[in-house]
């Protein structure tokens, strides 16, 4: 049983490190069915939530939850027609200060804009 879990969560893994498209969970099981037909939807859903917990893999709020294997530090882009999901390299900004007194750890940086192809219908 345990063996089979480490197999299910490795096949989870390397599909979500071949889309490059920040998938949500429901888009990383339509893949991982595709060539492993025994992985159940749940058990998706249930490992990459686990691996997020872990910092092995990027959780991304965007009203729907999104994934990415990719955990250097990097913000996003959202197409604000389309939905696409990019990465965008982060440029250090001064670190602000917080009258409250917490103490800063990390930001979540998400543009909006337009993906190549929606440019192109739009032009
Ligand atoms: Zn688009
Ligand atoms: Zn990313």
């Amino acid at each position: 049983m345990e063996e089979r879990n480490t197999l299910q969560k490795e096949i989870i893994y390397r599909t979500l490190r071949e889309m490059s498209c920040h998938p949500t969970a429901g888009m990383v099981y339509e893949q991982v069915h595709l060539r492993h037909p025994a992985v159940s939807r749940s058990t998706v859903f249930r490992v990459l939530s686990r691996m997020a917990d872990e910092g092995k893999i990027l959780r991304l709020e965007l009203g729907e939850i999104h994934y990415d294997a990719q955990t250097a530090p990097h913000d996003h882009v959202r197409c604000r027609v389309c939905g696409a999901v990019a990465d965008v390299s982060r440029t250090e900004l001064p670190r602000p200060g917080c009258d409250a007194g917490f103490l800063l750890e990390d930001r979540t940086v998400i543009y909006s804009g337009v993906c190549p192809a929606c440019r192109e219908k739009l032009q």
